[in-house]
């Protein structure tokens, strides 16, 4: 009964997905998108190239041995968003209908058009993955609309494929979309959403499906007792409905604390991220339940190492002794968040790649351990062996572990992360050296990444241009970048960051032990993909990284250059991070790396540095009794920046795309002598928040928006300043723009910030 499937041995562990990486193995879908957006390819030949993709996949999955293939977790854009159209819950305001939605309103939807915009996107949960954000009104009515789920079943099927339809759980559906006209509370809606997904759920049983899969991520988090309470009385509801058989999908935590209310909902199985949380499965064993299946989330969806087979197996062999074909196998989430396939790494050290998998070696794993536990270790000795060996070999590797770093880590003293005075002295002394005047002008760092910058690059990496030659065109990009700020009268400069081609790629590459991939896309969102670095061993700092530039850029001017760095958090949290020693340390000893640049910097007449921290908001723990502690070694990272610096130079940081609220405390608690902020869009209500917790040191809250090409008028920025200057005191405001401008170009670049200087200046005569 509890067998998925009916052509298997009854007693066989199932295989299963919740997604697979639909941007493909070349980035497929990225060209697929870009292509019909420029118009040139129409309707069909997306569907069609979209269908090819899924079944491409599909196929490679069943080749590999996966039993349950996922469907649904294919999207051209937003698989949150295809849930919100399965549902017939678009926002109004569009006037689409979504059960007749073409793919030019599908990418309105998400990208916007002239008369409204884009639904919101966030983050997915503590991902990099990006989700439009559902817009629930008093008044949101559902109506089930599963024809664009049951055609890509079909799809499935016709190629012989067991399909489980992959969905997100109304909950958790509910839970991520925003309330908008009118504070209500979004859990009135569930009822008629339930009901929703009983009819999806009934069309699919009669599509000839026999399980589903629910993601209910949202159990991972601190859930108020309604939503809580919500679950029981949803899933009796909709077990009811349909002979389907439910599996009940959790991960990016433990959901041990609800153990009790987990096993006693009436659904056929429970997964669980043994990945991120594996001692939850003691947990759950103690009393498992005998009519439910186990989907162990054993080998990690999220990260790039290679899974320890031998550790898993001695994991899983009493839970399978125990359950039987009642156990089985999965990655801890959807592959969504993995690179695709290593075997693309042909350039990367062997030994590097030898400690690694992606997705399509995550099957392998998956399909490796399956037979262990069924056929017992000795039917895989050999990989066994070799698993072995590359696990005991990446923990001796002496590409890991650098003694010199581990050592200096080790020895750090006492108040390392304090400097010695407190901010209002420093202040005195830095405004003693740098005599800015008030309401200071500067920019974030970038300039606009220009046609002459990329292919300077592009012929660089070619090889076509030769190191000197190279060199040479970034400083003619600088003295560009340093000329026209002088000209726009600017107070500090920056260099622009003309060689940079990512804030933390850049870095990366610079230091030692960070490894790169060639094409380790991963999905950001839409056609949107990153390329993370990963973080394989200790990370030390061989020679100075940026100081060439700031020191000539600081050459061609009296006016103070600041350096120019990516923060010690921000590295970690856009990497792949190693999994054998903990984060805090990692991130630790990137900022004694940065220590030495900043001392570096220092030692040669650089007086502002700025350690851009965009991603510390971002890293904070799903459950909140891990933030303190998350916060504490982040806070303490950034500050070991600035270790040994001399209180007379001033340390800027750099933040934006987020909400500070709950944590400014702990901002505060950077001690940054400056720190800028994304406000403009928010009318400087982030502000507000700063000037009611009286945020003690400098500040500079963006007054305009660097995500669109609109030039602001000097009107808009004076009316922003005089927000800003009603909640901090004059001599602690900063004036400059949200946040790098290397996405625009160099006329609107120079228009904006010619009127935020004049504004500036009209201002500090008033005052
Ligand atoms: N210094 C970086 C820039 O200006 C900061 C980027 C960011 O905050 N994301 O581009
Ligand atoms: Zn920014």
């Amino acid at each position: 009964m509890l067998g998925a499937l009916t052509d298997k041995d009854s007693d066989m562990t199932t295989l299963h997905l919740a997604g697979f990486p639909r941007i493909g193995a070349k980035r497929e879908l990225k060209q697929l998108l870009e292509d019909f957006w420029q118009g040139q390819i129409d309707e069909a030949a997306l569907q069609q190239g979209a269908r090819t993709l899924r079944q491409r996949h599909w196929l490679l999955q069943k080749g590999a041995g996966i039993q349950l293939s996922p469907v649904g977790d294919f999207s051209l854009y937003d698989h949150v968003l295809d849930a919100q159209i399965l549902v017939g819950a678009i926002p109004a305001r569009f006037g689409f209908d979504p059960a007749r939605l073409d793919s030019a309103q599908y990418f309105q939807l998400a990208r916007g058009n002239s008369r409204q915009p884009a639904l919101e996107m966030t983050k997915w949960f503590d991902t990099n993955y990006h989700y439009l954000v559902p817009e629930w009104q008093a008044d949101t009515a559902f109506s089930a609309n599963p024809a664009p789920l049951l055609a890509q079943l079909a799809e499935a099927q016709a190629l012989g494929i067991q399909a489980k339809p992959v969905v997100i759980g109304p909950l958790t559906l509910l839970w991520l979309g925003k309330c908008k006209g009118g504070d209500f509370d979004r859990l009135q809606l569930l009822p008629d959403l339930l009901a929703c997904y009983e009819q999806i759920l009934q069309q699919l049983a009669a599509a000839g499906v026999s399980w589903v899969q629910l993601n209910e991520p949202i159990l991972a988090l601190d859930l108020p007792a309604d939503w809580l309470a919500a679950f029981a009385p949803a899933y009796q509801q909709l077990a009811a409905s349909s002979p389907l058989q439910l599996l009940l999908a959790t991960y990016f935590g433990s959901v041990a604390r609800h153990a009790a209310l987990l096993h006693s909902l009436p659904v056929a199985g429970l997964h669980l991220d043994l990945v991120r949380a594996p001692e939850q499965l003691a947990h759950f064993m103690q009393q498992w339940p005998d009519d439910k299946v186990l989907s162990a989330g054993a080998v990690d969806g999220r990260n790039v190492w290679r899974s320890d087979l031998s550790a898993l197996l001695a994991q899983l062999e009493p839970v399978a002794a125990q359950l039987g074909e009642r156990l089985w196998l999965a990655p801890s989430c959807s592959l969504l968040h993995s690179p695709f396939d290593l075997a693309a790494e042909t350039e990367m050290d062997a030994d590097i790649r030898s400690w690694l998998a992606f997705a399509v070696q995550r099957l392998n794993e998956l399909k490796l351990l399956q037979r262990g536990l069924e056929q017992g270790r000795a039917s895989i000795s050999n990989e066994l062996q070799s698993s072995d060996h590359v696990q005991a070999q990446r923990r001796s590797s002496p590409l890991i572990h650098r003694p010199a770093v581990q050592q200096r880590l080790a020895s750090l003293p006492a108040g390392a992360d304090q400097r010695p005075l407190p901010f209002a002295r420093r202040i005195a002394l830095q405004q003693a050296g740098l005599k800015l005047p008030l309401l200071p002008t500067t920019t974030i760092g970038s300039f606009p990444q220009t046609a002459s910058i990329r292919s300077a690059r592009a012929a660089f990496k070619r090889g076509e241009l030769d190191a000197a030659a190279y060199e040479q065109a970034m400083q003619e990009e600088i003295a560009l970048a340093i000329r026209r700020q002088e000209a726009l009268g600017l107070d500090v400069l920056v260099h622009g960051e003309a060689e940079r081609n990512d804030m933390v790629e850049y870095f990366g590459e610079q230091l030692e032990g960070f490894a790169f991939t060639r094409l380790g896309w991963v999905q950001s969102y839409g056609s949107r993909c990153v390329k993370p670095p990963i973080i394989v061993g200790d990370v030390a700092r061989p020679q100075p990284m940026t100081v060439r530039w700031a020191v000539y850029a600081q050459s061609l001017s009296t006016r103070p250059v600041k350096g120019m760095l990516t923060g010690p958090v921000t590295m970690l949290q856009w990497s792949f991070v190693r999994n054998d020693v903990p984060r805090s340390t990692v991130c630790r000893q990137i900022a004694l790396a940065l220590n030495e640049e900043v001392l570096d910097l220092e030692n040669s007449g650089i007086r502002i540095i700025q350690i851009d921290e965009p991603a510390i908001r971002e890293g904070l723990p799903l459950q909140q009794a891990q933030q303190a502690a998350y916060l504490q070694w982040a806070g303490e990272a950034f500050r070991l920046c600035s270790w040994r610096i001399d209180d007379s130079t001033q340390i800027h940081t750099h933040m934006c795309y987020s909400e500070f609220g709950d944590i400014l405390p702990q901002i505060a608690a950077l001690d940054a002598d400056v720190i800028t902020i994304e406000t403009s869009r928010s009318d400087m209500a982030l502000l507000q928040d700063f000037a009611e917790f009286r945020y003690p040191n400098d500040i500079g809250p963006g007054v305009y928006d660097i995500h669109s090409p609109r030039v602001p008028a000097e009107a808009e920025m004076a009316a922003l300043l005089d927000k800003a200057l009603q909640v901090i005191p004059a001599e602690r405001l900063w004036v400059n723009p949200d946040c790098g401008l290397k996405t625009r170009g160099w006329p609107e670049v120079e228009a904006a910030l010619g009127n935020m200087v004049s504004v500036a200046k009209r201002l500090r005569q008033q005052l």
